[in-house]
């Protein structure tokens, strides 16, 4: 797949209504996108399913909902304010900017093809804002750059009233703002989006352990959500691409159009963060350790995924052309897991009680999964629609069903059809996304 699937994939997404470019009407908003219809529905089946993976189907993993604004000294804490920066370089002839660490300064702009950059300055990624009607005499704070210190703030408050003991995790999954100085790539990059994070509080001295841990948990996570394997890797980082609360860190790497890029990081903090929010607060953030009699202050492995992009991964991952009869057939082969709609449903005519027939069939899918009636043009182009959309299943009802109770089930992937009694098409399903 080369670059310019990332546009197919973009004309793609507006074309069957998965995302729209944010404010579109007004000119539309730099990297900012809006999820329609169905980018809602895989969007949310997507962290439906990491929550049910990795909070509610584990005993020692329960989840929170933390404000977007917090108290500003939670970023002096977190060493937000000090050190969450990008080096930041312009090119002095056109304009353009770049991040310094993405742009090779011994080369020419590769926009003007000049080589005139100014000396790279540091440029914080925290969006400010200010609390209180005045702006001036306002309370300035920040649109949290991360779901983490949420967490982290709330430690003693989730342990207390969870009663869970170590080795035990916290989960939250909400929305992340970063003024990136450079985005792109669709949704791989924008100031605003959605990130899944855990973090796994531990014994301190168990740190590789359970980075080893939740390193193969994660990817086999992308794996179960139909990623194709070979196009997922783990990626330790060096040294010097370490955050300013790390000491070892991965990545689970996507082999996109545009190269090997991060989903997720999993990182040893130690224990950075409760110590900070400490000192800083005044409060102590300590864990009594029943078996020793000891209070301690536990180390922290994080899992950090974004939404978007893994909602991007899934949908490059599935995009195929295909030639069906000299015919370009564009398909999207999602897992039936997160496929907006699971199964369509056509009656072949608008007469002769057909449509009456699938109606009733669409309200008997629903009860399990997610349906779609559509009546509207020839059968061909109505199962094109669905591929686009990567509904895994359609069934149509035709004159013959009248006769027998059976129906045409029809896969996505392969084309086949099969005549199945109508009674069964709950059942078929159920086998079949199994
Ligand atoms: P990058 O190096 O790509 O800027 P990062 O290492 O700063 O990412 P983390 O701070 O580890 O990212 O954030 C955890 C996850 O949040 C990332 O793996 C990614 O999935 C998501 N994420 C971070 N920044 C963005 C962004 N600007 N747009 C979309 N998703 C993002």
């Amino acid at each position: 797949m080369d670059l310019k699937s990332i546009e197919n994939i973009v004309s793609l997404c507006k074309r069957r209504g998965f995302i729209f470019q944010s404010s579109e009407i007004y000119g539309g908003l730099g990297s900012t996108w809006d999820y329609g219809p169905y980018g809602v529905e895989m969007k949310q089946r997507i962290k439906n399913f990491w929550w049910h993976d990795v909070v509610t189907s584990r005993e020692n993993v329960v989840g929170m909902d933390a404000a977007i604004l917090m108290h500003p000294k939670t970023w002096e804490a977190s060493g937000h304010v000090s050190n969450f920066h990008d080096p930041l370089v312009d090119c002095k002839n056109c304009k353009a900017r770049y991040r310094a660490d993405h742009v090779d300064l011994n080369k020419p702009c590769e926009r003007c093809g000049k080589k005139d950059w100014t000396e790279p300055r540091q440029f914080n990624l925290m969006f400010k804002t200010t609390i209180g009607p005045v702006e001036d005499s306002g309370e300035i704070t920040y649109l949290r750059p991360e779901t983490a210190q949420g967490i982290f703030v709330n430690f003693m408050n989730v342990q207390g009233t969870s009663r869970q003991k170590l080795p035990f995790g916290i989960a939250q999954l909400g929305k992340a703002f970063r003024n990136e100085i450079t985005t792109g790539n669709f949704l791989f990059r924008t100031r605003e989006f959605e990130q899944m994070e855990l973090e796994f509080f531990i014994h301190p001295g168990e740190n590789e352990k359970w980075l080893d841990y939740w390193c193969e948990e994660r990817l086999n996570w992308f794996k179960k959500l139909g990623i194709n394997p070979e196009k997922l890797r783990l990626r330790p980082h060096d040294k010097d691409e370490l955050a300013h609360y790390s000491t070892a860190c991965f990545d689970v790497e996507y082999e996109f159009p545009f190269g090997w890029s991060e989903l997720e990081g999993i990182a040893d903090r130690g224990t950075f963060d409760l110590d900070q929010h400490n000192e800083y607060s005044g409060k102590k953030q300590q864990y009594f350790d029943p078996q020793t009699n000891e209070r301690i202050i536990p180390a922290v492995v994080e899992s950090s995924a974004g939404v978007d992009r893994t909602f991007l991964t899934c949908l490059v991952d599935a995009y195929c052309e295909e030639e069906v009869r000299d015919e370009k057939r564009i398909v999207l082969k999602l897992d039936p897991k997160i496929a907006p709609i699971t199964c369509a449903v056509f009656p072949l005519v608008k007469k002769d009680g057909l449509p009456e027939i699938a109606q009733k069939i669409v309200e008997d899918i629903r009860t399990k999964y997610s349906a779609f009636f559509d009546q509207g043009g020839s059968i061909g182009r109505r199962y094109r629609r669905q591929d686009e959309a990567g509904t895994p299943y359609g069934v149509t009802i035709d004159h013959q069903t009248t006769e027998d109770g059976t129906v045409t089930l029809r896969d996505r992937d392969t084309m086949d059809q099969v005549r199945i009694s109508t009674d069964n098409i709950l059942s078929e399903l159920q086998s079949r996304i199994q």
